[in-house]
């Protein structure tokens, strides 16, 4: 394979797919292909990483790498994530501008680990005047990952390791360029997990990890004991032990990182007393006396209060009745059975999520910019995006709606700041700009938000007649709004459709790949009801840590609000908001790719990888990038390169007459015609003309 080699060998393929010699589906899965074999795990698009799985360790991220790619140019080493995490720094640093690392990519392609190398090398390349609370500042920024982790991640069928909600992480850096602090936002925790695992699925690992670790003393003073399978919400994904994970030393590390963190021993305790408290909650089982439900096994609700610190009594009367105010009047209702059940596990999914949300909460406290640091000079941002990918799984639920919303959203953000960016350096050198045929996905955007029109505008409206809407009416009614949309079917829509297996089921032809989503749940999920009583009950600990969880449990039944904002356009707005800061940062990317569903290192599944190419628009991104020009390089650096090449630059050519100089060289070479003169860059069309410059530099060096 032709190409241009910069510190590779022809054996490990192209480094640049903008310099493929030809563009096509069939020769960027080649290169891909061959890299993946090499080893060569990451390859560029111009200054987008692609970045394979290699499901093994590798040698790469030490000292020793670090130190090649500080502040290097991209193309002055071969492709590493370090050049892209150096790159956004330099940008911040020198430009004094804010940027941003945004990593996309399918469940378990690797954005998680991408995201923590890069946050590595970010403290590994700063601080170097050894400040005191630059360290602890880096040092919180990196231990937070294991807290965040142990409750925020769990197994799935797709990833042993996988993180159950979005993360957006700001780092904060001084005039010198030292991290001074950060704040991180999490999206959408899928606290569904925590009352329900499908076959082969664990709940949240923190509940293994607290069986497993946690000393005999403790685990008796919780009421529990060590095996999984005793239990409703550990057990029913029938997989508990997981071969890449030790949850016993993932409890102590969880330990240590909480301590270093700025947890105190008794926050770290209520932690894991709620954790315990919300097994308990699994195991609370009703039977109906006189039409009246009632718990079975009252014992458990001790056990419950007394880790939560809450009325015993209050706990046994909002498991089993609702208080409801009605015309001014405040009325006991007795739940049915089902009823019963749903009240008991929303209770569970709550705590856990507050929890969560509280957990972030005190790593931004111990992050926190400090005032008197930020007064002398600026204060400039690099902020991380590891977010949940894409997902199809056999059952898709308003869940996966929502993840892959929100990853229609991050791919339409790339569309247009990649095409933006591409046109407006174009703009700035003074070169003409050539449109790029790309799939733009607005359109499924569109159809999930749009108001009254859009599918989350669509369930709102079923959601505001309480219990009078089923989830099959919802369906209905987007089969009314939504039939001529060219991204939406539904089974009544299209009957002869076999695909669409049920009556309950829709589906949406998202830019990555058609999802079928069940209709069922998602006026529950969407409307994320949790009776009130829980609230106050909550709210009345006697656990003040527990009690600043549930600030809303201050109101009274009267003054509640009727009509609380829903999960999905709660979802959807924190979505566009991340969205609207994304765009004013600078972006680089880094694209995941999973190679096999196997988790092997050495298959390279290439329908599966074909398809993620695809969808992710890499291809596209190559012809944009190419739109006309291969390859631009800074005259300075250009003639830094080849000035080897003619006599008339060799040795040395005039300072601030670079672009002489490199003009020199192309009409020499008779590259005149392939190339156009930006204001400081070069722009060249052809790969062909990049590989003979480097050959005959080869030739001369
Ligand atoms: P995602 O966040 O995209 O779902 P993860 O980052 O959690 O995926 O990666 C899944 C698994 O793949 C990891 O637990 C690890 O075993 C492996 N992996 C990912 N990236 C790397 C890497 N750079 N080096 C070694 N193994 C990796
Ligand atoms: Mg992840």
């Amino acid at each position: 394979m032709a190409g241009i080699h910069i510190h590779e060998g022809p054996e490990f393929g192209i480094g640049d797919f903008v310099l493929l010699e030809e563009v096509s589906l069939n020769k960027f899965m080649e290169n891909l292909h061959l890299r993946f074999e090499k080893g060569r795990f990451y390859t560029y698009i111009g200054e987008v990483v692609v970045s394979v799985n290699p499901y093994r360790p590798l040698n790469i991220y030490g000292q020793d790498y670090v130190e090649q790619y500080q502040g290097r140019e991209i193309y002055e080493r071969p492709p590493h994530i370090f050049a892209i995490a150096d790159a956004a720094y330099k940008v911040m640093k020198r430009k004094s501008r804010d940027t941003c690392i945004v990593i996309s990519g399918e469940s378990g392609a690797g954005k998680t680990e991408a995201s923590k190398i890069i946050m590595r090398y970010i403290a590994a390349i700063t601080g170097v005047s050894g400040q005191k609370e630059v360290n602890r500042v880096k040092d919180v920024l990196i231990k937070s990952n294991a807290i965040l982790e142990a409750f925020g991640n769990a197994k799935t069928n797709r990833n042993d390791n996988s993180s159950r909600f979005g993360k957006y992480m700001d780092i904060n850096f001084d005039f010198k360029g030292d991290p001074i602090g950060g704040h991180i936002n999490n999206y959408l925790l899928e606290k569904s997990r925590v009352v329900y695992q499908q076959k082969g699925e664990r709940n949240f690992h923190s509940f293994y990890q607290l069986l497993s670790g946690a000393a005999e003393e403790k685990l008796a003073e919780l009421k529990l004991k060590r095996d999984p399978t005793l239990y409703h919400y550990t057990r029913q994904g029938d997989s508990h032990k997981v071969s890449s994970i030790n949850d016993r030393n993932d409890y102590r590390s969880v330990q240590d990182a909480m301590k270093a963190t700025g947890f105190s021993y008794k926050d770290a305790e209520t932690l894991w007393k709620i954790v315990g408290a919300v097994i308990h909650l699994g195991e609370v089982k009703y039977h109906t006396e006189d039409d009246q439900v009632v718990v079975e096994n009252p014992d458990q609700l001790t056990t419950i209060a007394k880790l939560l610190a809450i009325d015993r009594d209050m706990l046994e009367k909002a498991l089993c009745f609702r208080v409801v105010a009605a015309a001014g009047e405040v009325m006991e209702k007795g739940h049915t059975a089902a009823e019963a059940v749903y009240a008991r596990d929303a209770f569970a999914k709550a705590m856990y999520d507050h929890m969560f949300t509280w957990i972030v909460g005190r790593i931004n406290e111990a992050i926190e910019v400090k005032r008197d640091v930020v007064q002398h000079g600026r204060n400039t941002v690099i902020g991380v995006l590891d977010i949940y990918g894409f997902e199809i799984f056999d059952n898709n639920s308003f869940e996966q709606f929502c993840i892959n919303y929100c990853n229609e959203k991050l791919q339409q953000l790339f569309i247009e700041l990649v095409l933006k960016q591409e046109q407006d350096e174009y703009m700035r050198e003074g070169i003409e700009w050539q449109h790029v045929e790309y799939f733009n996905n607005e359109v499924i955007c569109h159809l999930v938000e749009k108001p009254h029109k859009g599918i989350m505008a669509i369930l709102d409206e079923a959601c505001l007649n309480v219990g009078k809407v089923t989830d099959v009416m919802f369906l209905h009614a987007m089969d009314q709004k939504l039939s001529d949309h060219k991204h939406y079917t539904s089974r009544r829509l299209e009957p002869a459709d076999k695909t669409l297996e049920h009556d309950r089921d829709f589906r949406v032809k998202h830019y990555a790949g058609d999802v079928m989503y069940s209709v069922i749940g998602f006026i529950d999920k969407n409307k994320d009801m949790l009776f009130q009583d829980f609230k106050r009950l909550l709210y009345g600990s006697e656990n003040a840590m527990i009690k600043s969880m549930w600030p809303e449990g201050a109101k009274g039944v009267t003054e509640v609000n009727k009509r609380p904002i829903t999960a999905g356009t709660n979802f959807k707005n924190s979505i566009i908001a991340l969205v609207e800061n994304l765009a004013s940062k600078e972006p680089h990317y880094v694209r995941c790719i999973k190679p096999n569903e196997e988790k092997s290192p050495v298959l390279f599944n290439e329908t599966r990888v074909r398809h993620q190419v695809l969808y992710l628009g890499l291809l596209e991104n190559v012809r944009v990038r190419r739109a006309g020009f291969a390859y631009r390089m800074s005259y300075v650096k250009f003639l830094e390169r080849y000035k080897c090449i003619s006599s008339s630059t060799w040795p040395t050519f005039r300072r601030g007459a670079e672009k002489q100089g490199v003009d020199i060289i192309l009409n020499e070479r008779g590259f005149g015609q392939d190339v156009q003169y930006g204001k400081t860059k070069i722009f060249i069309k052809s790969p062909q003309t990049v590989f003979a410059l480097e050959e005959a530099r080869a030739a001369r060096i």
